[in-house]
């Protein structure tokens, strides 16, 4: 049984599995959410390791949930943050009732979420001028992965917050690295989010031509997932294009705000200004679904 209580803040499609880690490995998990029915969600479902049979399923207690970020950092050691992007980091640590108006020290902030290095270095002063300490620590995988526990956890930070984060952090990946100070986990993270688009819009492009031109999509995705080029990506991809699910496991929104990251670090290179075009036309009709559905914007 652990005994560091986890404050979990943001319960989206990525938040509430790793959350649900946590608690089956027998954390004591507060949570946090802005729209209450994911909280209520969680607190009826409690733990759940979908396909690990290595340990006992609901090892943990059910969550308890905090009615804001000040009142979750207070009854936490460690705070954990999964949620959308640089504005919804500084609704939570800046907002009424967010987690620097607790004025706390000693806890260390856990920033999971994809977004800016400048955002994670601004806030790893802030939470050191208080006596907290704060690492970024971005994921790569999906919602599969999170379940799984099967996520690439990339952490900037110091060496000391790094230690005592990396218990917590195995729970949630099969790879925990350090890359660097802080901001340096978000860099990487834009780094591997860029080649994902170029993925996903390869994968679209070529499932198109090859429909376009007489090759059954299914037969294109067979030949690809049995080629040199065959990765889990485009197993999962390939499978919701065939039958046509865009449901949001990673949404379109989120890789089109990651584009718009890389950009504002000054990368403009010709896969990425393509990319970068083609995500952000795509996403007033489909950042909704999920990311494949750049599939969509291409066969219009
Ligand atoms: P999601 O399903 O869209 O959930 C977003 C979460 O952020 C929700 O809990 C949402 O709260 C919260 N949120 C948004 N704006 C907020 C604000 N202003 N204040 C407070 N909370 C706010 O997103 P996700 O797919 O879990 O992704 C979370 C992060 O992980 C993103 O940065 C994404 O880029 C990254 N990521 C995602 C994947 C993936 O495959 N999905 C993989 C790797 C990394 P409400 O419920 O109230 O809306």
């Amino acid at each position: 049984m652990n005994t560091t209580t986890i404050g979990w803040i943001g319960l989206g499609n990525m938040g509430t599995p790793m959350a649900q880690r946590l608690l089956a490995a027998g954390y004591p998990v507060v949570v946090y959410n802005r729209s209450k029915e994911k909280e209520a969600a969680l607190i009826a479902t409690g733990a759940s390791l979908p396909s690990d049979r290595q340990r006992p399923p609901a090892l943990g207690a059910s969550p308890t949930s905090a009615p804001t970020p000040a009142s979750l950092i207070r009854a936490a050691t460690i705070v954990v943050i999964m949620i959308s992007d640089d504005q919804a980091i500084r609704d939570i640590f800046d907002g009424e009732n967010g987690l620097l108006s607790a004025a706390t020290s000693g806890k260390l902030i856990i920033n999971m979420s994809t977004v800016s290095p400048a955002i994670s270095k601004e806030f790893a002063a802030r939470c050191q001028k208080q006596g907290n300490q704060y690492l970024d620590a971005p994921v790569s995988g999906s919602v599969k992965q999170a379940q799984e526990g099967q996520l690439v956890v990339m952490v900037g930070g110091n060496a000391s917050a790094f230690e005592q984060a990396t218990p917590v952090l195995r729970e949630l990946g099969k790879l925990v690295i350090r890359i660097g100070d802080h901001g340096a986990g978000n860099t990487a993270k834009l780094a591997i989010n860029l080649l994902l688009s170029f993925h996903a819009q390869g994968l679209a492009e070529a499932t198109l031509f090859a429909d376009a031109h007489g090759v059954r999509k299914q037969d294109f995705l067979e030949i690809f997932n049995n080629s040199a080029m065959a990765n889990v990506f485009g197993k999962i991809k390939g499978d919701a294009i065939l039958s046509e699910n865009y449901k949001p496991a990673f949404a379109l929104k989120h890789i089109a705000k990651d584009l718009r990251l890389a950009r504002a670090e000054g990368w403009n290179t010709p896969l990425a200004a393509t990319a970068y075009q083609t995500f952000q036309d795509a996403e007033p009709r489909y950042g909704e679904l999920d990311i494949i559905a750049i599939l969509k914007q291409i066969e219009k």
